[in-house]
């Protein structure tokens, strides 16, 4: 991020423009959303100008701005459309202490202005470091289409109750009733009955909230997906939104824990690779000592929590201390990877089962039914299957599989950074080498040729001659 973004407070302030023409009237139309007493120097200044003047809503200099005229201002605009004109100005506004912009000169400006979405006093400020305007408007469109107009007058009135609303504790409780008023009753009340109503919705609501019990506090176990954001389930996303506290998995990715509750506490307990882990028993007593405070708790785990996620151990505590659970699943690991080699997991004629397997057990490799996953034809998908990937190679071929079974590797499936290996079983052990990141291996699946250009393929050299 090379521009922090922040709110400026400009009431009662002075905001300093330098002149008259096209771009300083976009400028303009912007910073007369904000309560700052502006000003405008130019010699000559478009007929929208004069009227704002008019208005009172700006004063109008009608020369060229000189030296003192931004002392004490907070910010000036340099918006003559003449870059000698304009660093002339921007020369004087630092030297009398206030920050420059110059209009479509990113590099000489202190800061830059965003797009706004104005629901005042919600304002959602967009910025693309001068990168994609394009985007910048696209996301503004979209959300102003999303948030409703109500929404600033909801705030206001809101704003006006805080400290009616201290009645009820802190935390938990008050924030069910903020959320009960902003996303329900509030906007009801309004296409209801009108502004007017909202202090009594509000009062009302209040006395609903203080006579209700303290709901007690639950565990969804969600699934996070493989990584990429986008293949969250929206379930995952709400129970996301609302949690108090996320315990989370090591693999769930950064982006993912973004979309948590501002407010919501993040409490890792993964491990990383083959590092320390955090013992079984107080991820359970963890979640347990959370949601017997009422907290909503969300145990995030990569994937589908069903999927080698020890999911049946926490139940098991939950059940033992009497805490109220929920599953939410999630796109597993596997369902990812083969998405992203084109290929189907089952098919007519060749499969019509498939294994989910693991590397790795309690007891180190894991063992299976050689025999049956060796038949030709046969599909599995191999989770934590790098450090066995030897192993799982001399039993299947030890149980008559052929060398020339197709494999393929996908490590970090869904995400940028993702790499596919395309092997036979012959060539496992290689494929597996030098990969860093999570990954599955398919076993008996050739990447389609579609997605081949993307894919490594690796074969020994002792196969090729
Ligand atoms: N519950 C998870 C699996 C947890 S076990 C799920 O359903 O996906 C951890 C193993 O999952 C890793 O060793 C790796 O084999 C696999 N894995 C998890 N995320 C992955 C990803 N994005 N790409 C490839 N493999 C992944």
């Amino acid at each position: 991020m090379k521009h922090f973004p922040i709110f400026l407070a400009v009431e009662d302030r002075r905001i300093v423009v330098s002149g008259g023409d096209e771009a300083a009237v976009a400028k303009l139309r912007l910073i007369l959303k904000s309560e700052a007493r502006i000003e405008v120097y130019a010699d000559t200044a478009l007929p929208q100008i004069h009227d704002w003047a008019g208005q009172g809503r700006l004063t109008l200099i009608p020369r060229a701005l000189a030296a003192g005229d931004a002392a004490g201002a907070v910010l000036v605009y340099a918006a003559n459309e003449d870059d000698a004109e304009d660093a002339r100005v921007a020369a004087i506004g630092r030297a009398e202490g206030a920050l420059v912009n110059i209009v479509d000169n990113l590099a000489d400006s202190a800061f830059i202005t965003p797009a706004i979405v104005d629901r005042d006093p919600v304002t959602v400020a967009i910025g693309t470091e001068g990168a994609a305007p394009v985007l910048a408007r696209a996301i503004k469109a979209d959300l102003e289409e999303r948030l409703p107009p109500v929404l600033g007058l909801l705030a206001r009135v809101g704003k006006a109750f805080r400290p009616m609303a201290e009645r009820l504790p802190m935390g938990r409780k008050r924030r069910d009733f903020w959320s009960d008023y902003y996303f329900d009753k509030g906007p009801k009340a309004v296409a209801r009955d009108g502004a007017d109503t909202l202090p009594a919705t509000l009062s009302e609501l209040l006395f609903d909230h203080m006579a209700a019990e303290q709901t007690p506090g639950r565990v969804d176990l969600v699934g996070a997906g493989p990584g990429d954001p986008e293949l969250l389930t929206l379930k995952a996303r709400k129970a996301l939104d609302r949690a108090d506290v996320v315990i989370h998995d090591g693999l769930v990715a950064p982006e993912i824990l973004e979309l948590a509750r501002r407010e919501a506490v993040l409490v890792p307990v993964g491990k990383i690779g083959f590092g320390p882990s955090t013992p079984q028993d107080k991820i359970n007593a963890l979640m347990i000592e959370h949601a017997q405070d009422g907290a909503h708790v969300v145990r995030l785990k990569s994937g589908d929590p069903g999927v080698f996620g020890r999911l049946d151990e926490e139940i098991e505590a939950l059940d033992a201390a009497g805490v109220d659970w929920a599953i939410v699943p999630g796109i597993t690991a596997a369902t990812a990877a083969v998405a992203q080699i084109g290929q189907s997991f089952t098919r007519r004629g060749r499969n019509s089962s498939v294994r989910l397997l693991t590397g790795h057990d309690v007891k180190g490799f894991a063992e299976h039914d050689w025999r049956a996953l060796a038949r030709p034809g046969e599909v599995a998908a191999i989770y934590m299957g790098k450090r066995s990937a030897r192993f799982v190679q001399g039993r299947l071929l030890m149980h008559g599989a052929s060398p020339a079974t197709p494999v393929s590797i996908v490590e970090n499936a869904s995400r940028a950074d993702s790499r596919m290996r395309a092997a036979t079983l012959a060539d496992l052990p290689n494929a597996v080498e030098g990969l860093t990141g999570p990954a599955v291996i398919l076993f008996g699946l050739a990447p389609r040729q579609a997605a081949a250009a993307r894919i490594e393929t690796i074969q020994s050299k002792e196969l090729a001659l």
